[in-house]
């Protein structure tokens, strides 16, 4: 393969801008043209395509978002739209394409592939809810940026010897949940994948009151509940004061790690190595800190967990 392509898709995650470095200049280092598409697999279809080289990437590694920006298409998915990109495709004369994005963006990839396109997928979604890989690039970067975030309410919220309920992102997963509560110090931890038992919670709030505890922070995954009702739900049952904040986009931005960074750099990297060899319909994969490759279609069949031991020891430490 001589042309690739890549896009980043769905969401924005930090991190993505170090994957398309690590794509664009991968390629160029085997002797490759790379392209850079816009907004997605909708400006694949309007031809918004340009000629990257070495320095079009140039001091994006520590930038959040993504340079190439990105965007979502319901057009794409129909027949019609998918003939369209694969002829943009063919015009260009790009052979493979590299898609940075969530498992959304991968069903678009796997149609490509399908219909004879080799296409590698990179997860790249502050969720960290692609079954495949242990971790997607972003999550890192955002479990340090909500960290953030409580600590400093946890400041405000001891201060005034309170209860906040901090909303954060994950329609269907609680990973980032569970990790920011673990490393926060929540006293609970509320998520999609657990039935919420109210009762229990203020519970353990009011015992924490009566042994000294000046403030507690309950960390509530979006798609387990809406703070602004729990609020009300939990002042009345504890008595006690309780203010609620959902963290909202500022979850998503900001300067990439330095794991987030490293990660998207190897996974870029690989999808690279794949295109080279002609092998499409994979998506990049870390596991066990090694960096692999799955069917695209299996990894987007295969069950999706959640870390119950971690949620499990974050119930026994906030006693
Ligand atoms: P995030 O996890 O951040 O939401 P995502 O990649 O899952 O990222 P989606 O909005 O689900 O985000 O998908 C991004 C784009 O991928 C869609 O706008 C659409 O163009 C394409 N896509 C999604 N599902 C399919 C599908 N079933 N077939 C073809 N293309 C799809």
């Amino acid at each position: 393969m001589k042309k690739i392509g890549v896009l980043t898709s769905g969401g924005d995650a930090p991190g993505m801008n170090a994957a398309i470095r690590a794509v664009v200049r991968t390629a160029i280092y085997k002797g490759m043209k790379v392209y850079g598409i816009r907004r997605g697999f909708r400006g694949l279809m309007n031809a918004e395509i340009d000629d990257m080289d070495v320095s079009s990437v140039g001091e994006i590694l520590h930038r959040g978002g993504t340079i190439l920006n990105t965007a979502r298409s319901d057009d794409f998915k129909t027949e019609e739209g998918m003939k369209k990109a694969i002829n943009i495709l063919k015009v260009f004369g790009i052979e493979g394409l590299v898609v940075i994005g969530g498992d959304g963006s991968f069903r678009g990839a796997f149609d490509l592939s399908q219909r004879g396109f080799p296409t590698v997928g990179i997860p790249g979604t502050i969720d960290n809810d692609i079954a495949c890989t242990e971790q997607s690039i972003g999550f890192d970067t955002a479990v340090n940026t909500v960290l953030e975030a409580i600590n400093k309410i946890r400041d405000t919220v001891s201060s005034h010897e309170r209860t906040n309920i901090i909303e954060v992102m994950g329609r269907h997963s609680g990973n980032i949940a569970i990790h920011t509560g673990m490393a926060g110090g929540a006293e609970g931890i509320i998520i999609p994948e657990i039935p919420l038992d109210v009762d229990t919670l203020c519970k353990r709030i009011i015992k924490g009151r009566h042994r000294g505890k000046s403030s507690s922070i309950i960390i509530l995954a979006e798609g387990a509940g809406k703070a602004m009702e729990l609020e009300k739900e939990i002042e009345e049952k504890t008595g006690m004061e309780t203010r609620a904040t959902v963290l909202g986009y500022l979850q998503r931005g900001g300067n990439p790690s330095a794991a987030d960074i490293v990660l998207a750099s190897r996974m870029g990297h690989h999808a690279v190595e794949l295109l080279e060899k002609n092998i499409g319909n994979r998506v990049v994969t870390i596991k066990g800190n090694e960096i692999m490759d799955d069917d695209i279609a299996e990894a987007l069949v295969m069950p999706k967990t959640f870390n119950e031991e971690l949620y499990q020891l974050s119930q026994v430490l906030s006693i």
